[in-house]
């Protein structure tokens, strides 16, 4: 079947409406009381005109910019992106304002107007536009309410045909990609133990076997899961990851070391003396609660044998599952030396690891600064409305990316200008203030970053020669 053209796609979302008209001869578009809506482009682009507020948003969120063409047309015209034309059904609440938006604009005389339509037509705009604009904006978090599945220790949200975003877990949150038969996992936790849970909630949503795992990148708690698969399974990750598991001792290196090998033997203390002092019932109970899933994740540490990928790949590979495409690609370093973003482009939903945790901010201890932000350049380039990250909650607006990048940019700037002044990694971290950041990241408590990620920044300028 031929590819719809964007004429055809224009026309089937100008059918939506049936209030709305096809117009123009050289130049198609959309009008109402003598303003025009929308227009479609001799290049075959559509442009979409739209009130401010969701204007900004729109850019944002598709990372594309205003239309300046066509002479008189003021700037408030925005480009709607191929793969957002090519969905009619998303495309449409943004078809929908626009014509609103027209509508609550001064009517201009045309010559074929009619005053008493106009008028009455200028009432379903002004409507629609309360309707549309207030409630339909974008939002920055996903705040999509996806149909859940919860097992006894992962919860699965369902975000497409058989792709569901499991958490809940110890460690990473994971992608459970269902296919024609078989299933595709996204990272599995910090234990054996986690993934053990996780292979059996997954039999609430499918009997079909796990045949491949995919390691975003080699930090513990997004592959020490790995040990329970058989040599029948498939483990894949970046010939980077590969090697670092191998030679990186990593079970007596950050991030392990400091989040749990030397944490929980205190918190274990703490717990204890926080019991035996306490005299409330409840919060005893609370705190017995507390501290026998401590020792419990601290006997299955133990059980930990940090096991690589059985298969490598360098920088891009493609697995065709049935009548899925999974792909998957290194666009170069950041996070680690080797990170992985498992992107279904018929579905348009990337999972990106800890490259890009949404709303959080990803432990900086492995990452490479510069490249990192270009990378995350790269990744804006693909064309996803789902982002599904390795923590944090799935989210669909490409300014949260955008976001990072400026965090980053940000937070070695600083840290470089301390590094000038002779200031020790220690004082520096505590120095920093990444606090105009909080609207964007609201974990962030005012002054100061996480050391590890300091570190590395000194580091990685003395390896680099910055
Ligand atoms: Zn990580």
């Amino acid at each position: 079947m031929a590819k719809p053209t964007a004429l055809e796609l224009y026309e089937k979302l100008v059918a939506t409406d049936p209030r709305v008209e096809r117009k123009g001869a050289t130049v198609l578009y959309t009008s109402l009381n003598g303003n025009m809506l929308s227009y479609l482009s001799k290049e075959g682009k559509l442009a979409l005109r739209l009130p401010p507020e969701e204007r900004e948003a729109f850019l944002k969120q598709y990372n594309v910019r205003l239309c300046q063409a066509y002479g008189r047309v003021p700037p408030e015209y925005v480009e709607v992106p191929d793969s957002l034309l090519s969905s009619t059904r998303e495309l449409k609440k943004f078809f929908d304002c626009s014509y609103a938006y027209a509508g609550s604009l001064k009517p201009k005389p045309t010559t074929r107007s009619k005053a008493g339509r106009s008028s009455a037509a200028r009432i379903v705009g002004v409507l629609a536009l309360a309707l549309w604009c207030g409630a339909g904006t974008p939002a920055r978090a996903a705040g999509d309410e996806f149909p859940v599945t919860q097992g006894k220790a992962y919860k699965f949200e369902k975000v497409a045909e058989g792709v569901y975003y499991a958490s809940g877990g110890v460690g990473s949150n994971n992608v459970v990609i269902v296919n024609d038969r078989d299933v595709v996992l996204v990272d599995d936790g910090t234990t054996p133990a986690a993934a053990r849970a996780l292979l059996e909630d997954i039999r609430l949503l499918t009997n079909k076997p796990v045949s491949t795992v995919v390691n975003t990148h080699f930090h513990y708690d997004h592959t020490d899961g790995n040990s329970v698969f058989g040599p029948e399974v498939q483990i894949i990750g970046h010939e980077y990851l590969r090697n670092a598991i191998l030679t990186f001792n990593v079970l007596d290196r950050e991030p392990f070391k400091t989040s749990q090998k030397d944490r929980l033997p205190v918190q274990i203390a703490s717990l204890r003396e926080q019991l035996a002092a306490a005299k409330d019932a409840a919060r005893k109970t609370e705190l017995a609660n507390q501290l026998a899933s401590a020792q419990a994740l601290s006997e299955q540490l133990k059980e930990i044998k940090p096991t690589p990928p059985n298969v490598t790949y360098a920088s891009k590979m493609v697995l065709y599952k049935g009548g899925r495409e999974i792909q998957l690609l290194f666009l170069g370093r950041g996070h680690t030396g080797g990170d992985t973003f498992v992107y279904l482009p018929r579905e348009r939903i990337v999972c990106t690891g800890d490259m890009d945790e949404g709303a959080r901010i990803a432990y900086m201890g492995d990452a490479f600064f510069d490249e990192w932000i270009a990378t995350l350049e790269a990744l804006k380039k693909l064309d996803f409305t789902l982002v599904l990250p390795g923590h944090g909650r799935p989210f669909r607006d490409k300014g949260q990316i955008t976001a990072f990048q400026s965090y980053l940019k940000d937070l070695t700037a600083q840290v470089a200008d301390l590094r000038k002044q002779g200031v020790k990694p220690e004082e520096a971290a505590k120095r920093v203030d990444l606090s105009s950041h909080k609207k964007d990241f609201p974990d962030i408590q005012g002054a100061g970053a996480d050391l590890r990620g300091v570190r590395r920044i000194y580091q990685w300028m003395d390896e680099s020669q910055k």
